[in-house]
């Protein structure tokens, strides 16, 4: 983007809104931390000037994710919204879900190869920054850990929540809906579904909020990680909805299907052959 218009965006609720003069660049985000703070598979960013960004209503609160890192999130919905190097005070990084139309910005490069997944199948034709490729990419032979009959920890950044589940989900994934980009501020979140007796419930508390008439999302409302989804139809002792990227080990949980890839942005480019299911819903 030259700067000839702006950019806006926001978190779900409409708490928190925020305006964007120009871009400098943007990227995809592979980094264990993004994924966890987000609970998407992959965390998209364009990267601004510090003096190029407002928020335009009540700033949200940072948070610490490390010693050098801020994140920060809407406090009532979850939206994940921007990250800060305290190494470069001048930039500001947001993520490209929480705009209001992601379709604008498409990301040039790939980062953090090493904790790249391989079954996230996105934008091989984009490089990878330099230092940042993974060993195998592309080739991705690496097969997933076999864990179906095992116990699968899981939780958010901050490791307030914790929870397992046991064995492999009944049915795992990939939606590009707009409620589940905006949220979690991930351009891809894949998702497994596992019934509640094989659902270690967690610990720490969670901080609910209610996306649709279909249900609800769990995040924690230190870090803002988004961990699971209920569903209304079931309640709480219906099945759960993890967010894969909030597993210890997400890549040992293959999703076979995509969701709703009408809303996706025009730029996301998938190479896999999973079946894709079109639609919208938002
Ligand atoms: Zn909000
Ligand atoms: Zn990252
Ligand atoms: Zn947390």
């Amino acid at each position: 983007m030259s700067g000839a218009a702006s950019l806006a965006g926001g978190c779900l609720c409409g708490a928190i809104r925020y305006e964007i003069k120009t871009v400098l660049h943007s990227d995809h985000c592979h980094c264990m931390m993004c994924r966890k703070a987000s609970g998407a598979a992959m965390v998209s960013w364009i990267t601004v000037a510090a003096t190029a960004f407002r928020w335009t209503k009540a700033p949200p609160a940072p948070y610490l994710s490390s010693p050098l890192g801020e994140r920060s999130f809407c406090g009532a919905c979850g939206t994940k919204l921007t990250f800060r190097h305290a190494e470069l005070p001048d930039e500001l990084d947001v993520t490209v879900g929480s705009l209001d139309d992601p379709g604008r910005i498409a990301p040039k490069e790939h980062l953090h190869g090493e904790s790249w997944v391989p079954w996230v199948d996105v934008d091989p034709q984009i490089a990878w920054r330099d230092g940042h490729a993974p060993a195998s990419w592309p080739d991705k032979a690496s097969s997933p850990a076999d864990l179906s009959d095992g116990r699968h920890e899981g939780g958010c950044l901050c490791g307030g929540v914790r929870y397992a589940v046991r064995g492999m989900p009944v049915k795992a994934g990939i939606c590009h809906c707009g409620l589940c980009r905006e949220q979690t501020g991930g351009i891809l979140v894949a998702w497994g579904v596992w019934p509640r007796d094989r659902f270690e419930a967690p610990s720490g508390m969670t901080a609910r909020v209610r996306t649709s008439p279909i249900g609800a999302r769990r995040f924690c409302p230190i870090c803002g990680s988004t961990v699971f989804f209920e569903f209304e139809s079931t309640g709480p002792s219906g099945p759960v909805e993890i967010m894969l990227a909030s597993l210890d080990r997400m890549e040992a949980v293959v999703p076979t299907f995509h969701q709703f890839t009408a809303d996706a942005p025009d730029w996301l480019a998938f190479s896999d052959s999973r079946p894709r299911v079109p639609g919208r819903f938002t």
